[in-house]
This record gives structure tokens, C-alpha cells and sequence, in this order.
């Protein structure tokens, strides 16, 4: 209901709802205050999250996902300096990796959905090669036709110590793409999101990553519907990273 209730505001007044989005955060999150869950990313206790229709657990206060707060978890193990690329981040994410001291951090965004430093087509990187120690691509490969040829060219910025995080939204299934669906109206339909051009299963994008010369480690994840910092209750991050021969 609070995602229907925002959508609407946004399209109605789109900048009155960018402007006052901390004040109506503020707003929401005292509804939610309480000791149970912590958001790790903008650190607010929580007597729940927002529970999503989807199975998404919302934090009121930083409007994060489950998924997101792994990430975070992920990143900030991270102690060695990295340049680091970010591919469509959320805003809080941004935020909080902004401050990390051994970041190099730079945003992206083809799109412009997102606040971003750059623009970059994901099929068509304009950085020099191995530019990169540390790629954040999360929920962007469902949406480009040209797949391989993006996984080429993260291959090709990444430095060769380096690791790229990889998210999809992943069938338990069979593999869901056929090109000839392409309305917003049919890829609502059958991808469950207008702008999604397929559904993986983690084996096909696993193969597609090798291919183009990738080694893919899988974490999985399980956990409780208590959990703490309202991780997603199963969840499957790649990291790959070159192959070298
Ligand atoms: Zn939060």
C-alpha cells in the first residue's frame, strides 16, 4: 500500500515528493520505531520492517530492500582500497558507500533512474580496460538484450584481481526470454516488470558469464523470517571473477 501511495504522489508531484522525502520518511518511520530489526544501512531501529506483496522487506527510513542490506553487509567486509563501480545504485546504498575511506567509488546509471557520475552503456563502456577492482551490477543484466556483449565488457574493465557482484531476478524454472515480446504490456505479463527483457535461471547466467571468460563463486543465502536486518529469505549472489590462464 505505502509503495501504490508513493507511486501516485510521484507522478503527481514528482518534485514535491523529492523534495520532502526525508521529511515523509521521518514521517512513516515512527510508525515502525521499536527494537527488533536494525537497517544496517541507515542504522534506525525498527519494530518491523514494511512487508511488500513481493516478499520484500522495505525499511521506512532509507527505503531500502532486503537485497540491498546484503550488499551492504557484502561491501563492508571489504577492507583493501578499491576503485569501485556501481551500476544503478539505490540512493542509500550510494550514500553510505560514499563515506567508505577505501572506496574509489563511481556511479552509473544509462538510464537516468538513479543519481549517478556517469552514464555509461553497460554494452559499451567508455573506460580504458581493467579500469576497475570492484563492480556492483545488480538487477541490470535482466534488462539488456545485448547481454553477452555487457558481460564482455565488464570482463574487459575489471582488473584482473578484480570481482564483479552480480544480481538477477532468478527463475526456479526454465530460462524466459524470447525477444519477440516486446511491449511494456507483454513483458509485464510475462517477466513480471515492463522493462525486463528476460528471466535467468542462475545456471544460464552462470554458463553466459563463463563464456565470456568468467569464473562464477555462488553465495547462497537462507535465513529466517526474525531475521534481524530483514534479509531477503533466500538469495543467490555471483561473484565472478577473471579466468586467468
Ligand atoms: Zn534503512
Amino acid at each position: 500500500m505505502y509503495e501504490s501511495l508513493k507511486s501516485v504522489i510521484k507522478k503527481l508531484f514528482p518534485n514535491l515528493l523529492y523534495a520532502h522525502e526525508d521529511t515523509l520518511r521521518k514521517v512513516l518511520t515512527w510508525k515502525y520505531r521499536g527494537n527488533l530489526h536494525k537497517c544496517n544501512i541507515c542504522e534506525t531501529n525498527l519494530s518491523s520492517f514494511i512487508n511488500r506483496e513481493n516478499g520484500d522487506q522495505l525499511c521506512p527510513r532509507c527505503g531500502s530492500v532486503g537485497r540491498t542490506r546484503r550488499l551492504f553487509s557484502l561491501l563492508s567486509e571489504v577492507s583493501e582500497y578499491k576503485r569501485v563501480l556501481h551500476f544503478s545504485p539505490p540512493k542509500a546504498l550510494k550514500k553510505r558507500l560514499q563515506s567508505f575511506d577505501n572506496f574509489d567509488y563511481k556511479t552509473t546509471d544509462y538510464e537516468n533512474e538513479f543519481e549517478a557520475d556517469y552514464r555509461y552503456d553497460i554494452t559499451n563502456i567508455m573506460c580504458p580496460d581493467n579500469q576497475f577492482d570492484l563492480i556492483i551490477c545488480y538487477h541490470v543484466l535482466e534488462h539488456i538484450i545485448k547481454d553477452i556483449q555487457a558481460m564482455t565488457e565488464l570482463y574487459r574493465v575489471l582488473d584482473d584481481e578484480g570481482q564483479v557482484y552480480i544480481q538477477t531476478p532468478f527463475s526456479n524454472g526454465e530460462l524466459m526470454e524470447d525477444y519477440s515480446i516486446s511491449s511494456r504490456e507483454d513483458r509485464l505479463l510475462h517477466y513480471g516488470q515492463a522493462d525486463h527483457v528476460r528471466i535467468y535461471t542462475a545456471e544460464v547466467l552462470i554458463n553466459r558469464l563463463r563464456q565470456v571468460g568468467f569464473e562464477v563463486e555462488i553465495l547462497e543465502y537462507v535465513e529466517s523470517t526474525e531475521n534481524n536486518h530483514g534479509y531477503k529469505l533466500q538469495e543467490q549472489v555471483l561473484v565472478a571473477r577473471k579466468k586467468l590462464s
